[in-house]
């Protein structure tokens, strides 16, 4: 059976997860990759040794769990760092990606990322989707999701691919400036237009 992969991104707090929330919601296999990197670096020794080897042991802890906080904190202005970091994570994620697709049953198959231009994984996918909204709108999110600081957003807001560009390389655009349903509405028209342009 020919599987069609359909790569779903958007920037922080534009509400890609809710929409691969509503996605799987209708029955369809979604690879969460910034949630299987969170679990990979637990859970893959290779890459954990790997991580000690470029970080410090400082990187996990005395029960041996990934320290994020103490990573986050040595890597922020230290880009090289994060590029060495993400180049011994991001082949992680694909190949644990790979495995995972390799086992479904579905003929859609969704991935989630919020890499999916920067690594230019759209490539290998039948189509793209951009969720996005307003930049106040998705500071806001974050700040009250992840109770931090409007500063604190606008700075990782600023380290990404921007919204105009993402845009351009989109098949699909989802605006996520109104409420749940609106929201879930779009997802439903997107899923249509989808099967209809098969
Ligand atoms: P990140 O890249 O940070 O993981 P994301 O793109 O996956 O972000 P979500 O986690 O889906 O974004 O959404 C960000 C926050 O905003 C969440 O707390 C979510 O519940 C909330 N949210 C998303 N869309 C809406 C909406 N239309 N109305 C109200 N709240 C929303």
């Amino acid at each position: 059976m020919m599987k069609y992969l359909i790569g779903l991104t958007g920037g922080i707090g534009s509400g890609k997860t809710t929409v691969a929330k509503f996605i799987e919601a209708k029955g369809f296999a979604v690879y969460y990759s910034d949630i299987r990197a969170k679990e990979i670096v637990n859970d893959n020794s290779i890459l954990k040794s790997e991580i000690i080897n470029l970080l410090g042991d400082e990187a996990y802890d005395e029960e041996g769990s990934y320290n994020r906080k103490w990573v986050a904190d040595k890597i922020f202005n230290d880009d090289t760092l994060l590029m060495k970091l993400n180049t011994l994570i991001h082949p992680a994620v694909k190949e644990d990606f790979e495995h995972w697709m390799n086992i479904q049953q579905s003929k859609f198959i969704f991935k989630e990322t919020a890499l999916l231009f920067e690594l230019n994984l759209d490539k290998n996918c039948y189509k793209s989707v951009l969720v996005t909204a307003d930049e106040s709108i998705r500071i806001a999110r974050v700040m009250e999701r992840d109770h931090k600081t409007y500063s604190q957003v606008k700075d990782i807001i600023q380290k990404q691919m921007s919204e105009e560009e993402k845009a351009k390389r989109a098949n699909y655009i989802i605006y996520n400036n109104g409420d749940l349903e609106s929201l879930s509405m779009q997802t439903n028209v997107m899923l249509e237009s989808l099967f209809k342009d098969l």
